[in-house]
């Protein structure tokens, strides 16, 4: 670290936050000088990501100061953006939705939940009250983009979407993945921030992580073996 920066941050407040931006929700220290934010770096301290942080935590720092970040709602008027309060918004809202609600019913109004909705308190108390208010069956997420037949096996086996079954990473001595690449991913719903390390460990402890791919992933390259799937033919799998 610069003697710059050391100065700076001196006399900066550290706050101990947890990342919003994905499931491995790593531990950050903030520093804020003046209500800017200054620096931000990984919570060592943190008992599940021990200090590691991805590029995308780092760059919360630009996202909070970045000038085109929407700060009030907006309005669209044509091609141009006009900022509004949240009155004027919501009676916008209204206008809107109602008639539309009352012509074609509840189901002609369709909403899509962005990953940040899980890992913001708000979101997790007032958007499923919100849905349920509105009534309609056409509801889509980043969940039924992405995972919804993992949730979907998870209720009927074991009785709750919630319910995910996750590998001991930690612990295991073999892990085998089929489909997945959590080097990229950061562990997502493994909870597990640091993913490299977390592999690396497991190999150097004895154990073997298997990965079965039709893509040489990040992951799969650090695989101690890696079996390719040609495509149309899942039944029979090919040595790397
Ligand atoms: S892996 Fe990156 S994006 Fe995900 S919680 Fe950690 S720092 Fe945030």
């Amino acid at each position: 670290m610069s003697r710059m920066k050391e100065a700076i941050n001196d006399k900066a407040t550290i706050h101990y936050r947890t990342c919003p931006l994905c499931e491995a929700t790593c531990g950050l220290e903030i520093h804020t000088l003046e209500g800017e934010v200054v620096h931000i770096q990984g919570d060592k301290l943190d008992p599940l990501s021990r200090g590691y942080i991805c590029p995308k935590g780092y760059s919360i720092k630009e996202l909070h100061s970045d000038p085109d970040r929407i700060r009030t709602p907006m309005i669209r008027h044509g091609a141009d953006w006009k900022e509004v309060s949240w009155e004027e918004a919501f009676s916008e809202i209204e206008k809107g939705l109602i008639p539309i609600i009352q012509e074609y019913g509840r189901n002609a109004v369709a909403t899509y939940l962005g990953n940040p909705n899980v890992h913001n308190l708000g979101g997790l108390i007032y958007a499923p009250i919100f849905l349920r208010a509105l009534g309609s069956r056409n509801i889509f997420s980043a969940s039924t983009m992405d995972q919804i037949p993992k949730q979907l096996s998870s209720e009927l086996l074991f009785g709750s979407d919630a319910y995910i079954p996750i590998p001991d990473i930690d612990h295991t001595h073999f892990l085998l993945i089929i489909g997945a690449n959590p080097l990229s991913s950061n562990g997502s719903l493994m909870t597990a921030p640091n993913m490299r390390k977390r592999l690396n460990e497991l190999k150097s402890r004895g154990g073997k992580l298997i990965v079965i791919d039709p893509v040489r992933t990040l992951t799969a390259k650090l695989a101690d073996e890696h079996y390719f799937i040609r495509p149309g033919s899942d039944g029979r799998v090919f040595h790397s």
